[in-house]
Formats: C-alpha cells, structure tokens, sequence
C-alpha cells in the first residue's frame, strides 16, 4: 500500500495554482459535501499509533507531503529513525531539502520536486528565487550521495509552454530531469469563468504536447533512450500490455492519505472531505481499507479504461462547469490519441531490441497524478 503521510498544513511558498488562489477565486461549495473544517495544522496523532497502523503492510511505502513537509524536518528524521525497514519517498517544493541529513535524503526512494519550467516560470509561478534555491539544493542533495529518482513535479497553466518547459527541464546547464511529470491545473478550483482555458488548450498545450510526444520517441530512435515522462510511459506501458487501468494515481484503491489528525482519506486533496474519510490510524486495517472507485461522467466514457479517471476529487466535486470539464478530458482523449499513433514506432524499436518492455518500467502510484 502506498500511504500519503500529510505533516503539516503550514507552506513556506504561496504558489499561484495553490494557496495564492484562495483569495481570488470563489469558495466551492457542495450542499452534498460535509466539509470538516477542524483538521488540525500540524500532527495531533500518537506515532506509536501510526507505527502499528503501518506496521500490519510489510511492503508500506510512505510519502512525506503537506503544506510543505520539511517545514517539519523534525518529524521526517524522527520517523524514518524509527521505522528503519520501511520505504519513503517525498513531494517537496525544495527549498529546505538542505535541512536534512544526508543519511535521511539518501534513504528516500524517490523524490518530487515541485518546478514548473525555467527560472522565468518556476518564479513567476513560486516565486523570486525559488528556482535557483532548488536548483542550489538539488545539487546539495547529490553532493550527499543520493542516488534515487527526482521527478521534475510541473504543475502548468496558461502562461506555460509546455514543450519549452520540459525540453528545457530535461536538458539543461543546471540539473537535468530524466523523470518529469505534469498536471494541468484545470477542474480543481472554481475559476473556469475566470481563466483562459480553451484559448490555450488549443493554441498552446495541445500542439505542445503532441510535439513533446514525438520527441518521446524520437529520443528512443536516436540512442534508445526512454525518457521517464510520466504521462507517457505509465499509459504506454500499460498499451503495450494491453493492460486496463484504474485511477493512475492510485487513489481510493492502492494509495490513501493519514491527515494531521489521523484520519485516512482516499487523497491528499480531499483533507477535510468527512464524508470520505476511511476511518483512522487507530482503528483502520491498512491491508482492508475501503474502496472508493471513481462515478459519475467517467463511468460511461469510452476510453475510461485508458484513462482511469484523471482524478477522483474531480469526479466528486465537479469544480468545472460541464464545458470546462468536456475541455480537460478532450485533452486527454487527444493525448491518448497520440500516443496511440506513435504505438507502432514503438513497437518497432522493441521488435528491433533498441529498447525493452522494462525500460518503460516504473514505480506505479508514487504521487505522479499520471493523466495531465
Ligand atoms: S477522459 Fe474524462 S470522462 Fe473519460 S475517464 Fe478520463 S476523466 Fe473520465
Ligand atoms: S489526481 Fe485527483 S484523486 Fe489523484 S491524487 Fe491528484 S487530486 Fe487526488
């Protein structure tokens, strides 16, 4: 089981996607939702309690996430010390990654790093400066030793160019991202009316995506490399197995989330969605928690089988008028399209043993959302 460990509510940046639209966009409400709003800002729980919890999964992987997780650098080191035999992985914007101990960042099988692009967006979107710090502290992380994955974690919107954006990311003079993943910031706040979705969508996401689909596998043809762009390779894998998915990220399924206080929601973004909650560490059996599979529209689409779902918070909460929503999965229906032509040059370089099913091998649910 793959567990979402939340530290902390507290932030050090107030992104423009993220706590910097709290004051501009309006509440979204649901009269079918009961919204608890007491989750506590920092840890409540005993650890003995969470410790038993995890205990019962010998093949646990915890994610650190928050807020920002290692504004508590404290309970990161204490629980790791404590639980010496299990798996961690974290989501971090970077910016106090030098406040761990080497012998901490080292176990860490995977860590997300939250960077939008170059130094123009990364700041514009997190602020001045961020962008170098992390960049300052990726090689700080690497100087120690680390030698696990570090997923470039975008989060794009209008302004981004999304080709720019990862070519420039994959390759260049400061830190190069072998593994990058994106997520449209689209159908999670209610701002449609007040965004320029469909403009961009068309003018700019779309042709860049299909553009950075051709370079996938224009790098696989040049030297056989499979970059690990992970709304490519976890559905590609999966079309090379013929395989059928679930919800990509794994939520509600295969990863759950421990709030502050010990309660257990399917996602992190659902901290404080009552209705959902699946019990709590005290009384949960990490090996029986409930299942909670993605309804409404998806149920019914032709490609869910493909696509999972995109997002179960979404499905809930339907933050997007139908056209907006009809925009986001129009966005996928055409990334799967596309990926679907470039299937057989794939296939080609396998039948020619250029590349192996297992480079497309990688660790499933570990915070990637998968579907842009
Ligand atoms: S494309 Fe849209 S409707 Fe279809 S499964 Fe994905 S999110 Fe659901
Ligand atoms: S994609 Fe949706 S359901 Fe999955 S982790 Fe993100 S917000 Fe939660």
């Amino acid at each position: 089981m793959y567990i979402h460990l939340f530290l902390t509510d507290s932030c050090n940046l107030s992104c423009a996607y993220c706590r910097g639209k709290i004051f501009d966009t309006p509440e979204l409400e649901r009269d079918s939702i009961t919204i608890d709003a007491d989750i506590p800002v920092e840890v409540t729980y005993d650890l003995c309690d969470l410790y038993t919890f995890l205990s019962r999964d010998p093949d646990v992987v915890v994610t650190f996430i928050g807020g920002e997780p290692t504004m508590r650098s404290d309970l990161i080191v204490r629980i790791m010390e404590d639980l010496p035999d299990t798996r961690f992985m974290i989501q971090t914007n970077g910016l106090l990654l030098h406040r761990l101990p080497s012998s901490i960042v080292n176990r860490f099988e995977t860590i997300l790093i939250s960077i939008d692009g170059d130094e123009e967006m990364t700041d514009a979107g997190r602020g001045a400066g961020t962008y170098r710090r992390v960049m300052t502290n990726i090689q700080h992380v690497l100087a120690g030793g680390y030698a696990g994955e570090i997923i470039a974690r975008m989060t794009v919107h209008e302004p981004v160019d999304i080709l720019h954006a990862v070519q420039y990311l994959s390759q260049n003079q400061d830190y190069s991202f072998s593994s990058i993943h994106w997520q449209i910031d689209a159908n999670f706040w209610n701002d449609y009316q007040i965004r320029k979705f469909r403009t961009w969508v068309g003018a700019s996401y779309l042709p860049g995506v299909r553009s950075l689909i051709h370079d996938w596998v224009s790098r696989m043809e040049q030297d056989g490399t499979v970059e690990k762009w992970y709304p490519f390779i976890d559905p590609v894998e999966d079309m090379l197995l013929n395989r059928p998915s679930r919800l990509r990220c794994g939520s509600g399924f295969a990863n759950y989330t421990v709030l502050t206080n010990g309660k257990i929601s399917p996602c992190p973004i659902m901290v404080g969605m009552a209705d959902y909650y699946l019990g709590s560490i005290g009384d949960a059996d990490i090996l029986n928690l409930p299942d909670i599979p993605v309804t409404g529209h998806c149920s019914v689409c032709e490609i869910r089988e493909l696509c999972g779902g995109r997002c179960l918070y979404s499905a809930i909460m339907e933050p997007w008028p139908p056209e907006g929503r009809d925009l986001v999965c129009a966005t996928v229906r055409e990334l799967f399209s596309e990926l679907s032509d470039v299937l057989p040059r794939i296939k080609a370089l396998m039948n020619a043993g250029t590349i192996t099913l297992a480079d497309f091998a990688h660790e499933k649910y570990n915070g990637c959302e998968i579907i842009p």
